[in-house]
């Protein structure tokens, strides 16, 4: 240490040292954070994470333009599903809802009968909805439902620009007709039972079905909205609530 440097540590109060026991920047030729001033390319020195970053892979995704392309078992977007002849898989029985950990899932069953059928069996979810303000996309529903009517797809564009907007449907997550299918209210294919649906033994619809009339509110609210390309709002229950309100609610 020279006798200025004492000097200078004295006036500041500072304890006497070896050189070491200095900050950096008062060490000569230790490179620092805005590079070494004290030789002539020390200031290139503060340009090192700058000059290894220059030749490193870029990163940088050219997002919505292209899309990235997730795993094929990406945990995104909720789907409903059919039965190969229309009739949806959802019974409405509410474990997705009970296994949900951020109380996502707002379930109402109601019962199948005869003149309207949306399901095989007795029930069948007759209002679902999932607030994607409080999904983590974490999965525990899709495996607690015993029907593989619930399961998620790649869909990973969730942002919208109201909270209204973020909680979908029964209309919304419900799967498309493809071929095959006869969008229900509509009977199960004959001399099967729910069973048979479940075992895959029903691949299409049977000649010759036709749609029940429909007096289910919510089912007539969803699909004209659905017509319309409109959100259906009106069918919109809290699914905001706490568990202990929806305890009390059930109680
Ligand atoms: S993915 Fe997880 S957080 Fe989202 S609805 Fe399912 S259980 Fe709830
Ligand atoms: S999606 Fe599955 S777990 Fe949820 S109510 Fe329907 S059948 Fe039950």
């Amino acid at each position: 240490m020279t006798d200025e440097q004492s000097r200078d540590d004295e006036s500041r109060n500072l304890p006497a040292g070896p050189e070491s026991a200095r900050p950096a920047h008062e060490v000569p030729g230790t490179p620092t954070a805005g590079g070494d001033f004290t030789t002539p390319l020390g200031p290139a020195t503060g340009f090192e994470v700058t000059f290894s970053a220059m030749f490193k892979r870029r990163l940088t995704e050219q997002y919505p333009e292209q899309k990235k392309v997730t795993a094929p078992r990406f945990h995104g977007r909720h789907q409903l599903n059919r039965h190969p002849d229309g009739l949806e898989k959802c019974i409405g029985c509410e474990l997705c809802a009970w296994a949900c950990p951020a109380d996502a899932i707002y379930v109402e069953g109601a019962d199948n009968t005869e003149e309207e059928r949306y399901s095989p069996g007795e029930r069948y979810g007759r209002v679902y909805q999932i607030n994607y303000l409080r999904c983590i996309l974490c999965g525990l529903c899709i495996e607690a439902c015993p029907t593989r009517a619930l399961t998620m797809t790649n869909t990973f564009e969730l942002a919208d620009d109201s909270r209204e907007k973020l909680i979908y449907t029964k209309a919304e997550l419900l799967v498309g007709l493809t071929e095959g299918m006869v969008a229900p209210p509509h009977e199960m294919y004959p001399g099967t039972s729910d069973e048979d649906y479940y075992r895959g033994e029903v691949t299409a619809a049977a000649p010759g079905t036709e749609r029940q009339e429909i007096h289910d509110t919510a089912a007539v609210d969803a699909l004209a909205m659905a017509a319309a390309g409109e959100s259906p709002d009106i069918v919109r229950q809290p699914a905001w609530r706490t568990a202990k309100e929806r305890e009390e609610a059930r109680s």
